[in-house]
């Protein structure tokens, strides 16, 4: 057994020092942290609890005319639960609802879900030797091996795996900053679609965050294609499954049904939190229709490349962001 020691400060800057000391994690709910540490996957010495720091805005979410806060501490299931914000953005709480069980909802908290590992098989088993996300230059046991749920978009020749999470798509969709605290309590602003990193040579090297970086929470600003916003997630079993394929998507439409704005993040087929930059160009200034959708369904997945087990993904992806299209479009929400 591995001794491993546990603080849990109060202010922030103790807490950035202590996560900056070698083989020491920032830990809040412990739900995807304390999961790799008995896998062995992770081999922290020394844990930095965040969850008692004396800072509001990390337990805060607040809404304003135009921004959603919503704090790194906040525990997802009050996010799912939050009324306003529901009303509001209905696909944030769906992501949420969908994307874990109640026991891990009331643990889980924001910043450390946007930060949850691949659940590719070979990562989570020390056993083998081949994976280059675990073990830098070692290869990849699943370009070869079983990868009926690795990634068919972002991938490159070092890691394939798909990147987990629900909830981040939303944000990615919304446009979303992430504030951080890092050394000598420096705050940094930046967009949530450059928090996570492509894999590229690099694998093993998940986000832009630096050691010791806090994240402190998220914005985001408010917009009229939030009402027709929803989160369509297709899983192999309808309880506690990680995606196959899943997509966030809102629309802005006029009332003659012209698409003023869409939003559209993917996930379940993507290296990390997936924008579908090229679906939201074919849906703009369009008349929708559900043989619009299907083009822009094509286009999301235009560039992607399929392996042994993953070919489905294709049809299964692109099927998943029509459906969401269509739901989205027919919502009743008013104009
Ligand atoms: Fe490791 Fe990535 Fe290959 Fe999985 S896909 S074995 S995480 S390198």
């Amino acid at each position: 057994m591995q001794p491993i020691s546990y603080e849990t400060p109060d202010r922030a800057t103790v807490a950035i020092a202590a996560a900056r000391q070698p083989d020491s994690l920032f830990v809040a709910g412990g739900t995807t942290v304390f999961d790799l540490m008995k896998l062995n996957v992770l081999r922290a010495k020394h844990l930095v609890d965040v969850t008692r720091l004396d800072m509001p805005a990390l337990h805060s979410m607040k809404v304003s005319a135009d921004t959603i806060w919503l704090g790194a501490m906040v525990r997802m299931a009050d996010l799912a639960t939050h009324a306003e914000i529901k009303a509001i953005c209905p696909m944030i709480a769906q992501s949420l609802d969908l994307g874990a069980s109640q026991q891990i909802r009331n643990m889980a908290r924001l910043g450390g879900n946007v930060l949850q590992r691949t659940r590719c098989a070979y990562y989570r088993e020390p056993s083998f030797a081949q994976c280059n996300r675990r073990n830098p230059g070692s290869g990849c046991a699943a370009r070869d091996g079983h990868n009926r749920q690795h990634a068919v978009l972002g991938a490159s020749n070092a890691c394939i795996a798909v990147y987990p999470g629900d909830f981040p798509q939303t944000l990615i969709a919304l446009d979303a900053t992430v504030h951080t605290l890092a050394s000598g309590a420096k705050v940094r602003e930046f967009p949530f679609a450059q928090l996570h990193r492509l894999p590229g040579a690099r694998p093993d090297i998940e986000t832009v965050l630096q050691p010791g970086e806090l994240i402190v929470g998220f914005s985001i600003r408010r917009g009229a294609w939030m009402r027709r916003s929803l989160y369509l997630k297709i899983r192999d079993r309808q309880s506690y499954a990680f995606a196959l394929s899943s997509a966030a998507v809102a629309l802005e439409l006029t009332q003659q049904g012209i698409v003023n704005e869409a939003r559209i993040a993917l996930g379940g087929v993507a290296t990390v939190p997936w924008r579908a930059h090229e679906a939201e160009a074919v849906l703009k200034a369009s008349l929708f229709s559900e043989d619009v959708a299907r083009r822009a369904a094509r286009a999301a997945f235009q560039d992607a490349t399929v392996h042994s087990d993953n070919a489905y993904k294709l049809p299964l992806g692109e099927q998943t962001l029509v459906r969401a299209l269509l739901s989205a479009a027919a919502l009743e929400v008013s104009v």
